[in-house]
């Protein structure tokens, strides 16, 4: 999501001649857009910040602004520990960006904005184009969480669920997609519980894919317990839907499903799965997992590997639990650090086994890849396959937007390389979806 703001907080300061550079020491104003899920967050601002005081140190001073959830949880602490930064602007109120600058170019500082404005920000940005142009995109329907996990910021930093408008939505998917998107990729923090005027995830997904140019949608991250079955049978009725699930458990034990406040257990989890794959084989599955957390004992945390190997899937993001401040799970006993890290390895060894023997029997295989871009100083292209797995194919041809049907010739655990299975002629495009 931080990377769909970033994009929108280009498109707002461009108004006022403030435009994205690579060069790091050429810009007069950073924005560091951050994240507060893993701690270590406030140190990587901190040190960001003394990058630039470096490199600025004999020159005059850039503005320097904090956006993103590190700002909305820690803004004040941040603007009294380091002089240096300017303001803070919470993810809900960055469309207030380029007053901000403005303020602070008349030397008008500190400056603290972490309202909770969802509807103010989605006005204003409903008010120009988007025009993010990657082959791939990211497109925000929703924002915040109600859930409220125990060990989860989000609740307090992006705040309450709201749904953005389907009439808004499809106006900016064209845009999107007249900018070149081939894929969109729906996000939200809690994608699935979308609702906007009785209008579930499943209708937003079935409106969007009537975009002729569109080839692709995904969607990301969603709850278990919004697995209605509405988006279930869209998995049958969508083409365009690709078929890996990102669908968070954090654990395969009830009772630290529970302690978590997840608000599922871990047959019901069970149970979407096995209604998904019977609706539609082809599905797979990537999740979340959190290890060691407050309570965990090896029983539990066997029952999380447990479900590992019984639902095989083909990738996952595990870390141990990290105290984020200001959560409820943050003064609760944490288990014996070495023993968290050691499950963690265990856990990460079988992911990687059940990881490697999926990737083995892509090999040889023919895949649907959409090419994203032509990696630098190469003929080579980098793209996805309906599974999210990246592929990378040498090419003399442009396949830049294109669906090509690509097989599989070696790979590793992060990168599959293939080659096209006869030759491309553009003219004709007949590869292309
Ligand atoms: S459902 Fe997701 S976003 Fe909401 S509180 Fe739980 S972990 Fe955080």
């Amino acid at each position: 999501m931080n990377e769909y703001d970033s994009n929108r907080i280009y498109d707002l300061t461009k108004k006022i001649n403030y435009f994205p550079t690579d060069n790091f020491k050429e810009a007069n104003c950073y924005i560091l857009n951050t994240c507060h899920i893993r701690e270590k967050a406030t140190d990587k601002v901190y040190h960001d910040i003394g990058r630039v005081k470096k490199e600025f140190r004999n020159k005059e001073k850039p503005i320097v602004l904090i956006a993103g959830c590190v700002a909305q949880a820690e803004g004040d602490i941040l603007l009294k520990r380091e002089k240096y930064i300017d303001a803070v602007v919470g993810p809900q109120s960055y469309h207030q960006i380029n007053e901000t600058i403005s303020k602070l170019e008349k030397k008008i500082r500190p400056i603290n904005i972490t309202d909770f404005n969802v509807i103010e920000k989605f006005d204003t940005l409903n008010s120009f184009k988007n025009t993010d142009n990657r082959i791939s995109s990211f497109l925000t329907i929703q924002e915040g969480c109600d859930k409220f996990c125990k060990f989860c910021v989000v609740p307090y930093t992006r705040g309450s669920e709201y749904s953005r408008s389907i009439k808004e939505l499809i106006l900016e998917a064209n845009q999107l997609v007249n900018n070149g998107a081939r894929e969109i990729n729906l996000i939200g923090q809690n994608v699935n519980a979308y609702n906007f005027e009785e209008k579930k995830l499943s209708d937003l997904i079935l409106e969007i894919s009537k975009i002729k140019n569109l080839k692709r949608i995904r969607y990301t991250t969603s709850h278990p317990r919004d697995f209605t079955e509405d988006l279930i049978e869209v998995h049958q009725k969508c083409k365009k839907l690709m078929p890996l699930i990102h669908l968070p458990v954090q654990s395969g034990s009830n009772k630290i499903l529970d302690a978590m406040n997840r608000k599922h257990t871990v047959e019901d989890y069970y149970e979407i799965i096995k209604k998904l794959t019977k609706i539609n084989p082809n599905i797979k599955f990537s999740s979340d997992f959190i290890i060691g957390y407050p309570g965990e004992t090896r029983d539990d945390f066997k029952r999380t590997l447990e479900l590992m190997i019984n639902v095989g899937f083909i990738n996952s993001f595990s870390f141990t639990f990290s105290p984020r401040p200001g959560t409820p799970a943050f003064n609760l006993d944490m288990i014996d650090e070495n023993e968290a890290k050691k499950r963690l390895m265990e856990f990460q060894h079988t992911a990687e086994k059940i990881k490697a023997k999926y990737r083995k029997k892509l090999i040889k295989k023919t895949v649907k890849v959409l090419f994203e871009n032509k990696m630098k100083n190469s003929n080579k292209y980098f793209g996805r396959d309906e599974y999210f797995n990246s592929v990378i194919v040498e090419s003399n041809n442009d396949l830049t937007g294109k669906i090509i049907n690509i097989k599989i010739v070696k790979g590793n655990q992060n990168t599959l390389f293939g080659e096209p299975i006869s030759n491309i002629d553009q003219s004709k495009s007949n590869y292309a979806a």
